[in-house]
């Protein structure tokens, strides 16, 4: 039987969600997506849109009202409202997942409770208790916010004492934790699936650059050891059987210079770094999710081809109407445009993909070309 399926946030990612609904007439119906602008990318590829906030639960029950799944792209949903949605209608990662993955604090605790590695961590109540408890884990120590932080913005990295009381005020009497700062050798992520009949399955590590806390490229496979990749595969099941969730999960890690994995931080979502499994991989993230929260089969993880996916994000100096964006695509260049029709500083405005269809396996080539793209990219902005 298809059904309708109703997204909370008809950003990129409920977007790129529901173009592999699209290609699914046979179990999903309809795409119907709740975000408060108004012909988001979602409602641009064909969803029907709820305009309203992601937290407004009158809005969370009108989508309950029309659907028969939910699920959702962005963590910022009121988890209350879902919870208070009843059968038949499911939802899926549960609301009691996304209330512990909301807090970053609760979200660690679950984690280390589970034992599944992650790096020292505390919660903080006042300065005072900050300026005692950083002992504990010496300098530099990260300061995060618990709730609502993305792209870095919660983090607050403590170099020196003398950072403490402007750290600690920065957040406001928003609640706070403090983390061990790690050294890390580099960051990957895995991203994980399991499905409502508990079938799981996991796609090959991938290493991701950050620049200004935002993510620039996902570079597929991760230039790791076997060692360490068998690890994070292993560390990403283990995520996946505590959560007992259904759908796709982003699982970012921190690998240490003795090779050690520490799980970051969990997305109960598709997650920027696996949009190369657009091109890369026998199944995109997309049609997993969907896969996994209908209950199918899970599609297989195999990388098919190596490859680097680079985030179009606004430049720092550029504002207003953005109509497209140049990129030539040539071979094994895919590019995904966003359609979002502001530009605005560091906006995730698309990405592009450069896949080894030639499969050389020559990761570094792949790298380079990407950079060379980036680098060529100029927008279009409306008259
Ligand atoms: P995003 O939305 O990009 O996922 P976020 O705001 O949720 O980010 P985190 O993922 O917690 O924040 O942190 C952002 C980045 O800060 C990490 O990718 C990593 O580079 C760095 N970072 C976070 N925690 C630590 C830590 N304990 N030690 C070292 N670096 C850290
Ligand atoms: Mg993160």
């Amino acid at each position: 039987m298809n059904k309708i399926l109703g997204i909370i946030g008809g950003g990129q990612l409920g977007m790129m969600l529901t173009e592999a609904a699209k290609q699914m007439p046979e179990h999903i119906s309809e795409v119907i997506v709740l975000d408060p602008n108004v012909n988001c990318p979602a409602a641009k590829a064909g969803a029907k849109q709820i305009v309203g906030n992601f937290s407004d639960k009158n809005a969370i029950v009108e989508l309950s009202l029309q659907s028969d799944i939910i699920t959702y792209e962005i963590e910022s949903g009121d988890a209350d409202a879902l919870m208070s949605i009843k059968e038949p209608i499911t939802i899926n990662p549960s609301p009691e997942i996304l209330r512990i993955v909301q807090d970053k604090y609760l979200q660690k605790k679950f984690l280390d409770e589970n034992k599944i590695p992650v790096t020292d961590f505390v919660p903080i109540s006042s300065e005072p208790d900050l300026e005692q408890k950083i002992l504990q884990f010496g300098y530099p120590a990260m300061l995060k916010l618990r709730r609502g932080a993305y792209d870095g913005r919660g983090n607050y990295k403590i170099e020196v004492p003398g950072q403490i009381a402007q750290g600690y005020s920065r957040f406001g009497s928003n609640p706070v934790f403090l983390e061990k700062h790690v050294d890390f050798l580099c960051e990957i992520s895995v991203i994980g699936a399991r499905s409502t009949k508990g079938e799981i399955a996991v796609y090959s590590p991938v290493e991701n650059i950050h620049e200004e806390n935002i993510l620039r490229m996902s570079i597929a496979p991760a230039r790791i050891t076997k060692r360490v990749s068998e690890q994070a595969e292993q560390i990403a099941r283990k995520v996946m059987n505590a959560f007992q969730g259904s759908g796709v999960f982003g699982i970012e890690m921190f690998v240490t210079h003795d090779e050690r994995v520490l799980v970051n931080e969990i997305a109960p979502r598709v997650h920027n770094s696996g949009h190369h499994t657009l091109q890369s991989s026998a199944t995109s993230q997309f049609e997993q999710h969907l896969r996994a929260i209908l209950g199918l089969k899970l599609g297989k993880t195999d990388l098919l081809h190596y490859a680097v996916m680079s985030n179009i994000l606004g430049p720092k100096d550029l504002k207003g109407r953005c109509e497209s964006v140049n990129l030539e695509q040539t071979e094994g260049v895919y590019l995904k445009w966003y359609k979002k029709d502001e530009i605005k500083p560091l906006r995730k405005m698309g990405h592009f993909n450069v896949v080894d269809i030639n499969d050389t396996r020559k990761i570094d080539s792949l790298i380079s070309r990407s950079d060379e793209i980036r680098k060529s990219i100029s927008f279009t902005m409306e008259r």
